[in-house]
């Protein structure tokens, strides 16, 4: 029996969003084979009310999409690199046009300010033409000089790996449910998404644009269920697990994987620092912080939540900051009223009042915010500055993952570079100065994948053809750029000879074979040969 669904009317459905468009997008929802199981329906942040239900499906349904999308892939890798990447193009332009749509989505379904859902837009436009533009460079044939030059031929070729399994969370429901999805398919790999339980909508939408942008049936398929069941048995029966999320199921994730010996990407946490040295421009500093720690109300895995402050400029930084935190307009609006948005749910509000709770009370001092602001939202928390944290302090070195900072104060680069290397997580750091000769030489001492100079925290992840990813407990593999998109092939080594079989001619004796080639490796050496 397959569950009935009777979408809920609630007070910020977006008033577009009709019964027909919600059965439309539940179409894509992988067929459940074994139907009977209940609907998903997640809580919109914005009045802590359903949206609407979902369709939820079980290992089995996982299976079955798996089989399905690996019959799907051969005649799809089948295609040129160019005649795939004319889908994805068209995919670019319809979501430029229909934008509205998926913004109003992502904001009802996850609560962030509107500016903050159309740099989702902008992410993934910048990402889809790249790939599209670059991957036929990034997957060429790579001549290599055989073992014996002139007379073999050798070339290594990008075989597609598959069914590439993409599991990602609620935080950016636009980009981390397509980005990886886009580079997996131009390399002619078929895709499983498994969509968050708490931004299914946004995933469906994503999806039914990718037909109309041309995608074959099953290329790219969506499971929908709880992550434990669903997304497990993704990692089950993929030929290559793309995840991002939590460090604590990333590394279930990649164990996971590793028995079954697949490769997998893991787009981990992080707790990333951002230091202001005594020469930097401080308006500018401020100015940059502000928007990495607040963005997508500090639910972005590269935010800022520890500021590293020479002790010359704390004082005059710290006012700075404060100051331009006060200035925030915060709330829930379908315009671009607000600069910051709500939490995402309950349980996200629940995590950031504990840990400030705990650092208040170790001692900590609330700068400002440091409070939940229920008039203007059930899950609103005002925009917060701490000072005085210390390693006892939850909120020191683990996650807070909202809009929540801490300020530390050093007397030396050396020291900044030391408490920004603290801790397991190895995300994103950003360091402001006017030395910028400097700052690039301190970036290469910090244990982090990407570092941002003069800038908040977004310049290296919106640089789409440089790799993006973690060291450390930040996670495995990089998206974005060549490895983006290497990572869902596997290399395969074609070696030709044109002298047939290697080895001694016939009638030539062992020993005169060996004598000749001990002379070549003499010559080669001389040649200064590789
Ligand atoms: P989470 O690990 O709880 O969930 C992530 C996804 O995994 C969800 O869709 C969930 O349903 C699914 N899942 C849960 N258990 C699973 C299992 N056993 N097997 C397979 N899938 C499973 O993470 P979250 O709290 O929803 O997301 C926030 C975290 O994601 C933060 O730690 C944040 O830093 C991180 N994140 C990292 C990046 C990055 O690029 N490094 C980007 C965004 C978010």
């Amino acid at each position: 029996m397959t569950a009935t669904l009777e979408p809920t009317t609630t007070s910020v459905r977006p008033a577009w969003v009709t019964d027909a468009k919600l059965a439309s997008w539940n179409r894509w929802v992988s067929a459940p084979v074994s139907g009977g199981e209940e609907p998903l329906t997640a809580t919109a942040p914005y009045d802590a009310q359903p949206t609407a239900p979902v369709p939820s499906c079980t290992a089995d349904d996982v299976a079955a999409t798996v089989v399905r999308a690996r019959a799907a892939q051969s005649s799809w890798a089948g295609l040129t690199v160019a005649a795939r990447a004319e889908v994805l193009l068209r995919f670019h332009d319809l979501l430029l046009e229909r934008q509205d749509e998926v913004i109003d989505l992502v904001q009802w379904e996850m609560g962030k300010a509107r500016y903050h859902a159309w740099m989702e837009i902008l992410q993934v436009a910048n990402l889809t033409r790249h790939y599209a533009r670059r991957a036929a460079a990034y997957l060429a044939d790579r001549p290599v000089r055989g073992a014996m030059p002139l007379l073999t031929k050798v070339r290594e070729v990008r075989v597609p790996r598959g069914v590439v399994g993409i599991v990602s969370p609620w935080n950016y429901p636009l980009y981390l449910g397509v980005g990886d999805a886009v580079p997996a398919l131009l390399a002619g790999c078929s895709v499983v998404s498994k969509a968050d339980p708490q931004t299914p909508l946004t995933m469906l939408w994503t999806r039914a644009l990718m037909g109309e942008a041309g995608l074959p049936a099953h290329v790219w398929d969506v499971v929908a269920g709880p992550g434990a069941e669903v997304g497990t048995a993704l990692v089950e029966s993929a030929d290559y697990v793309c995840f991002t999320g939590s460090t604590a199921t990333g590394r279930i994730v990649s164990e996971a994987a590793a028995r079954r010996l697949v490769g997998a990407s893991l787009e981990l946490g992080g707790k990333n620092p951002l230091l202001v040295r005594a020469d930097a421009d401080l308006d500018k500093a401020a100015a940059g912080t502000v928007d990495a720690v607040f963005t997508n109300t500090g639910q972005m895995c590269i935010h800022i939540e520890r500021v590293i402050v020479h002790e010359s400029v704390y004082a005059a930084f710290r006012d700075k900051l404060v100051a331009a935190t006060r200035a925030l307009a915060v709330g829930q609006s379908f315009d671009f009223s607000c600069q910051v948005g709500s939490l995402a749910s309950a349980a996200q509000l629940e995590k950031v009042a504990a840990h400030v709770e705990d650092a208040v009370a170790k001692g900590a001092t609330v700068l400002c915010g440091g409070r939940a602001r229920p008039d203007l939202g059930p899950y609103v928390y005002e925009p917060t500055v701490l000072e005085g944290v210390t390693d006892d302090m939850d909120l020191c070195l683990g996650e807070t993952f909202g809009p929540v900072v801490a300020l530390h104060r050093v007397s030396s680069d050396d020291e900044a570079v030391a408490l920004a290397n603290q801790g397991s997580y190895g995300l994103s750091a950003s360091i402001f100065s006017r030395d910028t000769r400097t700052a690039q030489a301190l970036a290469r001492r910090i244990r982090a994948g990407s570092v941002n100079i003069n800038d908040g925290a977004a310049l290296a992840a919106g640089s789409v053809e440089a790799g993006m990813g973690g060291m450390g407990d930040s996670g495995l593999g990089r998206r974005h750029g060549a490895q983006g998109i290497q990572r869902f092939t596997e290399t395969q080594t074609i070696a030709l000879s044109r002298m047939g079989p290697v080895g001694p001619p016939p009638g030539m004796a062992l020993e005169t074979f060996v004598r000749l080639g001990n002379s070549q490796l003499k010559a080669l050496r001389r040649l200064g040969s590789r």
